[in-house]
C-alpha cells in the first residue's frame, strides 16, 4: 500500500509534504515504512521534547486509559487537579491559576479573551516576525502577511512593533492597549532570541501603562531553551503565559497560566476536551521526567555541544547560528528548503524557520551519538 498516495488523495493539501511515510519512533529516531531510520530534529514542531515512546509517559497513558479518558469540566478530577497544581508550581511565582485547552492557538485565544476582560481594553501590541497560531484571534496577532491576508478582515486592534526595539513598542502601547503579546524566542520566523534588557523594559512599560504582558511560551516551554520556561532567562514574569506543544509529551494539550489580575467570571470561556484526564496524566508524567532527569540543563549542554561542533566545522553555507538550548536556527546561504531535503536524504529530519533558516529541534533526551550524526550531516550538507 502506498500510504503517501492514499493520504494525498483524501487530505486537504495544506502542508507541503516530504516524501517519507513515518510509521514508528523510539526516542530520537523515527522509522519509515521501508525500515530506514532518521534522527528526528523536527519533533512534531517542538512537541516531542521527551522523544518518542518515553516509558514513563506510556505507562501513565496506559494506566489512565484504563481508568478514565474523558470527563466534563463540570466535575472535578484527580489527574486534572494534580496537573493544575503542578503547572502553577513550576510557573513563575506570580502565576497562580491555569486553564487547560488543546493547542497553542487555543491557549493564545484564551489569553487574548481573558486579557480583554481583565483590562476592559481591546487592543494588543505584538512583534513583527511573531507567530501565535492560525485561528482568527491568534492569526490577528501573527505578523506574516502570507498567513494573514487571505483571511482578512481579522480581529481589529492588533498593532506590530519590531522585536527587541523598546522605543518602537513604547510608541504603540496606548491607553487602549489590553496586552503586549510576545514570544521569548521567535521560533517560526527562524529562532530570533529575545534580549533580556528589552523584555525587562517591556515589563516596566506594561506596568506603567496598565497593560498585561502575555508571553507565548508555546514553543519555548518545557525545557527546550535550557530552563523550564524561557522567561526565567529573561528575568521577568508575565501576567499570562501560553503553553502547548511539549506539555503532554505528544498528546494534544494547551494551557494558560495567569496572575492575580486575570480572574474571569464563571462561564467566560471554555473547552470541551480541555483538561481531559488522559492528557493530564501524560502531562504529569512528562513534567516529572523533565524535572527528575534535569532535562532543561541537558538541553543547554546538548545545544552548546551541537552548536559548538557545527561552529568548529565552519560549513561554507552557514551565515549565522542562533540558539538557546536545543532551540537552534541555522541561517543558510541561498534559502533553507533545498538543504532540508538534502538533510532528509542524509537521514536527519529538520524544518524551516522563515525562508532562510533551518530549525533543528532534537528531543532533549537525544543520545550524544545521535547528536554527532546530526552534526556530521549538517556539516556535510552545508559544507
Ligand atoms: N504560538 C507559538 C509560539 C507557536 O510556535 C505555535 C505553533 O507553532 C503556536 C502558538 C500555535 O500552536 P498550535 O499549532 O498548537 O495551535
Amino acid at each position: 500500500m502506498d500510504f503517501a498516495e492514499l493520504q494525498r488523495a483524501h487530505e486537504l493539501d495544506l502542508y507541503p509534504k516530504r516524501p517519507v511515510t513515518v510509521v514508528r519512533g523510539r526516542n530520537a529516531l523515527l522509522w519509515d515504512d521501508r525500515g530506514r531510520d532518521y534522527v528526528d530534529c523536527v519533533c512534531g514542531h517542538g512537541v516531542a521534547n521527551l522523544g518518542h515512546g518515553h516509558p514513563r509517559v506510556l505507562a501513565a497513558i496506559r494506566e489512565q486509559a484504563d481508568r478514565l479518558v474523558t470527563l466534563s469540566n463540570l466535575f472535578f478530577n484527580d489527574r486534572r487537579a494534580r496537573l493544575l497544581e503542578r503547572l502553577v508550581a513550576i510557573s513563575p511565582a506570580g502565576l497562580v491559576r491555569a486553564f487547560l485547552c488543546n493547542s497553542g492557538t487555543e491557549a493564545v485565544e484564551a489569553a487574548l479573551k481573558l486579557t480583554r476582560l481583565a483590562t476592559g481594553r481591546t487592543e494588543f501590541v505584538c512583534a513583527t516576525r511573531g507567530f501565535h497560531g492560525r485561528t482568527m484571534g491568534a492569526l490577528s496577532a501573527t505578523f506574516k502577511p502570507e498567513y494573514r491576508q487571505p483571511f482578512e478582515p481579522l480581529v481589529p486592534g492588533f498593532h506590530f512593533a519590531p522585536f527587541n526595539d523598546l522605543d518602537a513598542l513604547r510608541a504603540q502601547v496606548t491607553p487602549a492597549t489590553a496586552g503586549v503579546l510576545l514570544e521569548p524566542v521567535q521560533g517560526e520566523s527562524g529562532v530570533h532570541l529575545g534580549d533580556p534588557e528589552y523584555f525587562r523594559g517591556v515589563r516596566r512599560l506594561c506596568d506603567e501603562r496598565g497593560a498585561l504582558l502575555i508571553l507565548d511560551e508555546v514553543q519555548t516551554g518545557f525545557g527546550r531553551t535550557g530552563t523550564m520556561f524561557a522567561c526565567e532567562q529573561l528575568g521577568i514574569e508575565p501576567d499570562v503565559m501560553c503553553l502547548a506543544k511539549a506539555i503532554a509529551a505528544g498528546l494534544p494539550m494547551g494551557a494558560i497560566v495567569c496572575g492575580e489580575r486575570v480572574l474571569p467570571p464563571t462561564g467566560a470561556h471554555g473547552s470541551t476536551f480541555g483538561g481531559n484526564p488522559l492528557c493530564c496524566a501524560a502531562a504529569l508524567a512528562a513534567i516529572d521526567v523533565l524535572i527528575e532527569d534535569d532535562l532543561p540543563r541537558r538541553a543547554r549542554e546538548k545545544g552548546d555541544y551541537l552548536v559548538g561542533r557545527l561552529r568548529a566545522a565552519r560549513p561554507a553555507k552557514v551565515r549565522e547560528i542562533r540558539h538557546l538550548g536545543l532551540m537552534i536556527g541555522i541561517e543558510v546561504e541561498g534559502g533553507a528548503a533545498e538543504s532540508i531535503l538534502e538533510l532528509l536524504d542524509a537521514g536527519v529530519m529538520t524544518f524551516a524557520g522563515g525562508p532562510t533558516a533551518i530549525r533543528v529541534y532534537p528531543p532533549l533526551t537525544i543520545e550524544y551519538e545521535l547528536l554527532d550524526r546530526v552534526a556530521e550531516a549538517l556539516s556535510h550538507v552545508l559544507g
